[in-house]
């Protein structure tokens, strides 16, 4: 947040306080024994969760419905309806971009379990939230945080309405997911596309791979709302990711998402954080990438 409030833009952005998604809103894509379950176990002062790899306590259940919450406030804000009348703008200010640091993250979550320090799954939420209560029929998610999204797979992994597209790093946490021939099953099949990538892959390796698979992808499938798993552990300082993309990939990164975009999406992205572990690396990587979404 303090590298957001330094970088040029930030006058032109507006900081809205994201609401607390309700548990019916996480049960989109929970287990409700499952989640009444992390709500007790926080509220008890938590402990070490098994398939979790971090503690939890009791602030952890609040944070975590507020992660999910954000994604929806932003969903609410897009796509509310338009002004009226509508030449007349005053108070009625569109929105198409929206980013929220959600911590924690969520991309491993899946339907009964926390994964990695993932909670509650926030895209997925966002993504069953925008099918269910916006009616909206083609969400497009690219992930591209180094570790495979195998949460937000899982949800759509029967789901047409959703194409799914993550890279990274092969042969890494959660081990055996994200292989290429994994692609969906059913009605589904054909809407998971995973790219992984090798270890030590940069800025020419991501850009190489999203040009060739994610957006011949995504322009077939023409979303109406790109959502976006932004993991910055792919940063060359990140202590985990083992990855090389610097600053200046994040920009074309951006660059490929506003393309992705630019169909039915008219423009419409939604942004949410997933892993990052140096902070100068996410601080680099969130104000690069978003810094070039709203130069559009
Ligand atoms: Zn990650």
């Amino acid at each position: 947040m303090e590298a957001v409030r330094k970088a040029s833009w930030h006058e032109n952005v507006d900081f809205i306080e994201p609401r607390e998604a309700t548990p019916d809103e996480v049960e989109l894509v929970h287990d409700p024994k499952y989640v009444d379950a992390i709500r007790r176990l926080c509220e008890a002062g938590g402990e070490f969760l098994p398939t979790m790899e971090c503690s939890v306590g009791p602030e952890s259940y609040p944070a975590a419905l507020r992660a999910a919450g954000a994604g929806l406030t932003l969903a609410d804000a897009i796509l509310r309806p338009p002004p009226t009348p509508p030449c007349n703008s005053r108070g009625g200010k569109r929105w198409s971009i929206g980013f929220a640091p959600t911590r924690p993250p969520g991309h491993h979550a899946v339907h009964d379990r926390p994964m990695g320090f993932c909670m509650f799954n926030n895209i997925a939420i966002l993504a069953r939230y925008l099918l269910t209560r916006h009616n909206l029929t083609r969400i497009g998610i690219l992930d591209f945080d180094v570790h495979h999204g195998n949460g937000t797979e899982a949800a759509f992994w029967r789901d047409p309405r959703v194409l799914f597209c993550s890279l990274h790093r092969d042969n890494f946490y959660p081990y055996n997911r994200g292989r290429r021939a994994d692609r969906g099953e059913g009605d589904g099949e054909g809407f998971t596309l995973n790219v992984p990538l090798p270890a030590g892959s940069g800025d020419d390796d991501y850009l190489k791979a999203i040009d060739r698979y994610a957006i011949p992808a995504f322009e077939d499938f023409d979303p109406q709302m790109v959502l976006v798993s932004a993991g910055f552990d792919t940063h060359w300082n990140d202590p985990l990711g083992g990855m090389r993309v610097t600053g200046a990939g994040y920009a074309s990164i951006a660059e490929r998402v506003l393309k992705i975009a630019s169909g039915s999406a008219e423009g419409r992205i939604i942004t949410l954080l997933e892993g990052g572990y140096s902070l100068s690396g996410l601080a680099e990587g969130v104000t690069s990438y978003l810094g070039r979404l709203l130069e559009g």
